[in-house]
């Protein structure tokens, strides 16, 4: 199931998230170490870590491998943000989902930078997260195209070619390296809003095919929480839109 959903964007180098020097500290000031400091120090102590492994920057996470995108998603994402997710959703429900991606944003924006506009939270991700993330990431067709999606029902302008680097469009900051990078400056309460965001609406059957993919045996703690096998309390419902 992981190889289905790998692709080049997961096989990163070992330098992954520490190849730049941040100009300035995430907004949440803290006595811990940087992302950058805790991904650096985990790759270099990491037993048996091979040279193309790439460290999770979600902190005390001990993720060190090579599908670094699908286990952030399946870890440390809502499942609404997720490129590909399991089991996909209808056709007629995309517009729905667009909203509630942009509603994610919105979200994201009140709470890191404390503005309804989303142009501020791009500002700030430029200025902040920009420089964290790896010079050699690409965005995928299949972001492209969401991301597409999301500037059409948002009449953002096209850039033609969305990129990480300088950010080029809002529709950007829906890309799994600024998601997980936003849920890391958050607060704990802010991160477990975000983390079940859209959790109604991806979990309703109405709004989703029947996947050929058996979703539930994903060894993700979101699907392992849908499938009711954690033996955790299921998330509790944050409806931020209908
Ligand atoms: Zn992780």
């Amino acid at each position: 199931m992981e190889e289905l959903l790998a692709d080049a964007e997961d096989i990163t180098s070992e330098s992954d998230w520490s190849h730049h020097s941040s100009p300035q500290k995430p907004i949440r000031s803290s006595p811990e170490p940087t992302i950058e400091q805790q991904c650096s120090s985990r790759i270099s102590r990491a037993p048996g870590a091979r040279s193309r492994d790439s460290g999770c920057p979600v902190r005390e996470c001990p993720f060190v491998g090579r599908k670094l995108k699908f286990h952030v998603q399946s870890e440390h994402l809502p499942r609404i943000v997720w490129d590909n997710p399991q089991p996909p959703i209808k056709e007629e429900k995309f517009g729905e989902w667009t909203e509630g991606r942009y509603q994610l944003l919105l979200f994201l924006s009140r709470a890191l930078v404390g503005s309804e506009r989303v142009e501020d939270l791009v500002r700030w991700a430029e200025e902040v997260l920009s420089p964290l993330v790896p010079v050699q990431s690409q965005i995928l067709d299949q972001s492209q195209q969401q991301m597409r999606s999301l500037s059409r029902w948002m009449r953002w302008v096209d850039p033609g070619q969305f990129q990480l680097k300088p950010i080029n469009s809002p529709s950007v900051l829906i890309h799994w390296r600024y998601q997980v990078l936003m849920g890391e400056n958050l607060e704990p309460a802010q991160r477990l809003e975000f983390l079940h965001f859209g959790h109604a609406f991806m979990s309703n059957l109405d709004n989703v095919q029947s996947s050929v993919f058996p979703y539930v045996l994903l060894h993700s703690s979101n699907a392992r929480t849908l499938a009711g096998g954690s033996g955790k309390e299921p998330p509790r419902e944050v409806p931020r839109y209908t």
